[in-house]
């Protein structure tokens, strides 16, 4: 924080923050269900960022490097954004906070798993609390769509980011964007459903330039 800079929560939320333990020490399942490894939350917090990025969970390569999106999902995001790796780490111009802030660590089938359940119900409405500024928040996946959207999330990750134009145009404050993860594993979904890149992203983009100028 500078001296020009209120003291409004942000700085003390990011310690909070980082020195969570809650999925190594009170696992909401019982200490056999502890994450595996030290928690390392990732989250940019923002004073100024009027977009929030409400992702899934970091990978490992993010849970080593501590940068959010610094993979290849997050290349392909800022293809979507249409930005550059400064501008997007720009933390005056985005706020990145998954539903989960630590690697959850992988299943038995070498995938990552689901964002910890702890952590949602616990820092969300907290962050959300200290950004009032927020007017865009890109819900990206199901997990981000399933906290951020209630109701307006329809049956199925697809639907909801088809319907995205009555999620851009209820009166909800911040405005919401549903997308895909950015994920390979999306890959064949993009190519499924061309209106995301035809119709979907000229509007993320024009709103994205907007509010990061
Ligand atoms: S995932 Fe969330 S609740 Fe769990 S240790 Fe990390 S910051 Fe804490």
């Amino acid at each position: 924080m500078t001296d020009s800079e209120p003291d409004d929560g942000l700085d003390a939320l990011r310690h909070e923050i980082a020195a969570c333990r809650i999925c190594r020490d009170a696992p909401i399942r019982g200490l056999c269900h502890r994450l595996p490894h030290e928690p390392r939350p990732v989250a940019v917090l923002s004073r100024r960022a009027r977009v929030l990025i409400a992702g899934q969970a970091p990978g490992l390569r993010v849970h080593e490097s501590g940068l959010p999106f610094d993979d290849a999902s997050g290349d392909r995001l800022r293809q979507w954004l249409h930005v550059d790796r400064p501008t997007f780490y720009d933390r005056d111009r985005f706020a990145i906070v998954p539903m989960g802030l630590c690697f959850p660590g992988y299943d038995a089938n070498g995938s990552d798993l689901p964002p910890r359940r702890e952590c949602a119900p616990v820092w969300q409405d907290r962050v959300l609390s200290v950004m009032p500024q927020i007017e865009l928040v890109l819900a990206v996946g199901g997990h981000a769509q399933a906290w951020h959207m209630g109701a307006m999330r329809r049956e199925n990750m697809t639907e909801t980011v088809r319907a995205w134009r009555n999620s851009l145009e209820s009166d909800r404050q911040p405005a919401l964007l549903p997308l895909p993860h950015p994920s390979w594993r999306n890959t064949a979904w993009l190519k499924r459903n061309p209106w995301f890149e035809e119709e979907l992203l000229p509007e993320l983009r024009r709103r994205i330039k907007m509010l990061t100028c």
